[in-house]
């Protein structure tokens, strides 16, 4: 017996990346639209009359109207062991890893503690709308384990990768090039294609990796050349600096990890603000993508990250976007993308809301390769959704007394939402927010 619903809604599903706000012919709008879910995918989509005609006769309907509904939203960077460093007062990156971020994430050899914490993380994503995100756990297997068990729980599209360090960190972070690829290994073998769960390969930055250890990164690359390889590079000025000292080979920061082959179509590459021109060519013929973290670059001070001149050049790179919790500030896409407009406003661009709602959704799993499965209502897809209401707050709800176009309503929302924005989330077709108090 298969399990079908009617959800019913104002359907908005992008085709491709806008080039105006003009631009109507990159996304579908159904103003009285429907989906049907059939064992959790999308088994038909568009104008609800037409939809439901086409239903198995008593298909239960879930009635959303007035309210939106999108594909669930995606975070292509965020750190699961870093819940309890969001907000911790730091000048700059590498203060505020080594006195905060490394002594917390040491807390996840404890198994309790990482499905603890593992608990709360699927709660606060779908809480903000977020049914697929990339995240680093720890260097501890323990915390793989944690994280690809709760996803699997929920039915989730995760993709996630144990942390791979063997200096630069305190002793109790620390892994080898041995420990590290074997337990890469092991958590591939235990994990990767179970569920929705894919392992990424995750050198976690070139500071705190041997080269001893890049080579062990490169040779599970080799080795699974489908996973994903995520990384961070060229996150702030001090960084840079003594990433380079530390490969003095290397042309610059992007050719140390093209030197060890983790440079390609799969590898996503966290911040990644100061590029030269070189690097971005490179980044750009690899075909590998920068993952633009907002709230996490601001917080930080970490600088602006060019993402709409990176995305017109004449060899274009790549982009996703991702609230880098817990550098970043906030679990929320819309806010993420606020701040992401925000940068843009201050290096003289502009980014506008419908750009802003295809990069959450299916501007990221393109970024992914991902879009047969999420990003999109089609048919055919996994029904990951989220239901947006732009009037949740009474400020909100006066502003909307005064919009009018759907561009509008999405400004409002990406400007003033956050998670009381999100009225439901579904994860292949089944409700799957938690309540706003639930511990
Ligand atoms: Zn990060």
């Amino acid at each position: 017996m298969t399990d079908t619903t009617l959800i019913r809604g104002r359907l908005l599903s992008f085709r491709r990346a806008p080039l105006s706000l003009a631009d109507s012919d990159s996304y579908t709008y159904e103003h009285d639209g429907a989906l049907l879910v059939s064992d959790g995918r999308i088994a038909a989509a568009g104008d609800y009359a037409a939809v439901r005609q086409a239903a198995p006769e008593g298909t239960p309907e879930i009635d959303h109207r007035p309210h939106l509904i999108l594909p669930g939203f995606i975070d292509c960077h965020m750190h699961f062991p870093q819940m309890q460093v969001i907000a911790s007062y730091a000048a700059d990156l590498l203060e505020w890893l080594n006195t905060y971020t490394f002594p917390e994430e040491c807390r996840f050899v404890e198994s309790d503690h990482a499905a603890r914490i593992a608990t709360h993380f699927y709660d606060e994503l779908l809480r903000h709308g977020t049914t697929t995100a990339v995240a680093y756990c720890s260097v501890h297997k323990t915390s793989a384990d944690a994280f690809f068990a709760e996803a699997l729980k929920r039915g989730m599209c995760m993709v996630g990768g144990k942390v791979m360090m063997d200096r630069n960190a305190p002793q109790g972070l620390l892994d080898t090039p041995q420990m590290g690829y074997d337990e890469t290994r092991a958590v591939i073998g235990e994990w990767h294609g179970k569920g929705r769960n894919h392992v990424a390969i995750t050198p976690r930055f070139a500071i705190t990796s041997t080269p001893e250890q890049m080579s062990a990164a490169q040779a599970l690359a080799s080795e699974f050349p489908d996973l994903f390889i995520q990384t961070h590079l060229s996150e702030n000025q001090e960084e840079i600096r003594y990433t380079c000292e530390l490969y003095p080979e290397a042309t610059d920061y992007t050719d140390i990890y093209a030197r060890y082959g983790l440079l390609g179509p799969k590898t996503l590459l966290g911040h990644a603000i100061h590029l030269s021109e070189r690097e971005a060519d490179a980044l750009s013929e690899a075909g590998a993508v920068a993952v633009h973290c907002p709230t996490s670059n601001l917080f930080l001070g970490s600088g602006l990250f060019p993402l709409k001149a990176l995305m017109r050049r004449e060899k274009p790179v790549r982009v996703a976007v991702a609230t880098d919790i817990g550098g970043g500030s906030s679990y929320s896409m819309l806010r993420t993308m606020d701040e992401a407009y925000k940068i843009q406003q201050l290096l003289g661009e502009r980014l506008n809301p419908l750009e802003s709602f295809y990069l959450m959704t299916r501007g990221n799993a393109d970024a992914l390769g991902m879009q047969a499965d999420i990003g999109t209502l089609e048919v055919g897809s996994s029904a990951d959704l989220v239901v947006l209401d732009a009037a949740p707050t009474p400020a909100m709800r006066l502003r909307m007394e005064t919009i009018r176009t759907l561009p509008e309503e999405l400004f409002l929302l990406q400007t003033m939402g956050d998670d009381r924005a999100v009225v439901e989330t579904y994860v292949a077709g089944a409700a799957m927010k938690p309540a706003s108090d639930a511990q």
